[in-house]
């Protein structure tokens, strides 16, 4: 029998964890965190997923500041409000929903937010830090991934990991994070060549491509932990998990309610860690 990572069960226990921390800061400062959210133009899946980080926000008592920007904002306009936010004492973390419109030079706003505000794990700053096992704020999808890893006992020392896929925001801090956890890492890209061989040697893989049921279950070996961080229309994610995958490897992320239910906890987690910095001298 393989294991159900389960998103949506971890991340609601991790909810109820921060509500009460919600409740005991409000308690002792009268103070709720507040996220900042930026949405920039009105791609509709942007706008839902930052919709559902708002109420996230309400769910466990924090206050999220919405802020839309028109699809024309330029780069100057755009890291202006960011400064803005950065100097705005009560907002604990700011989040860029990403991706910007082309037009808009992306990395230099997520590194122009504050590291202690940078809630999101966005920055080069924050990346460095990680990478090095120094306290910083973890990109949210990949931090998530760990946090689900983490929440079923997975022991991950040694293991061969192959993450497909190299973004900024996901493949990379990824595999850097499963190296921090003592895996040996294989990371691939659209130049990888004998990708299914690859594949074929991992313990653990994440999916990260971007393309629906992109990895085959054929090139996946018996007992491997199978992680699918994509998602795409009808609740299919990057890899192709079929009933026999699913009964010959050892766990699997389910798609829907695997990583994004854990993306958007740990986003919660690191906003409120960010307010308590703040609000309690942490
Ligand atoms: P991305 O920026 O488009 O990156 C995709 C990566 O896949 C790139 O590194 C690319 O390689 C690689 N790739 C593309 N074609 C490939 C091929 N034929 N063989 C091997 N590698 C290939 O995407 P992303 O933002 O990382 O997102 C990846 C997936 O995760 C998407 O499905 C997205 O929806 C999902 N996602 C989910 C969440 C969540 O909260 N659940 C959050 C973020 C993303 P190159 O670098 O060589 O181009």
């Amino acid at each position: 029998m393989s294991l159900i990572l389960d998103g949506k069960s971890t991340s609601k226990k991790i909810e109820s964890q921060l509500t009460e921390r919600v409740k005991k800061l409000k308690s002792i400062r009268e103070q709720p965190p507040i996220l900042a959210t930026i949405l920039v133009g009105s791609d509709p899946a942007s706008a839902t997923y930052v919709r559902m980080k708002g109420e996230a926000c309400k769910r466990i008592g924090m206050d999220s500041l919405p802020i839309f920007l028109d699809a024309s904002t330029t780069t100057e306009q755009l890291r202006a409000e960011i400064n803005r936010l950065n100097e705005h004492p009560d907002i604990h973390g700011i989040l860029l929903q990403h991706p910007v419109p082309s037009h808009i030079d992306e990395r230099a706003c997520f590194d122009a937010i504050d590291p202690r505000k940078d809630v999101d794990g966005v920055g080069c700053l924050g990346f460095g830090r990680m990478s090095m096992g120094l306290d910083a704020y973890g990109s949210a999808t990949p931090q998530g991934i760990m946090h689900l890893l983490s929440a079923y006992d997975l022991r991950l020392s040694g293991l061969h990991a192959v993450v497909v896929g190299r973004s900024p925001i996901l493949g990379k801090p990824m595999a850097m994070m499963l190296l921090e956890a003592d895996c040996t890492v294989t990371i691939c890209h659209s130049r990888t060549q004998n990708l299914s061989d690859m594949v074929a040697t991992a313990d653990l893989v994440v999916g990260a491509v971007g393309k629906p049921r992109f990895i085959q279950e054929t090139w996946i070996k018996n007992g491997a932990i199978v992680v699918d961080a994509g998602y795409h229309p009808g609740g299919i994610g990057d890899i192709e998990l079929s009933e026999t995958l699913k009964e010959r490897v050892r766990a699997f992320t389910p798609v829907p309610g695997g990583v994004g239910p854990m993306t958007i906890a740990t986003l919660m987690l690191q906003t409120v860690i960010a307010a308590e910095r703040v609000l309690l001298n942490h």
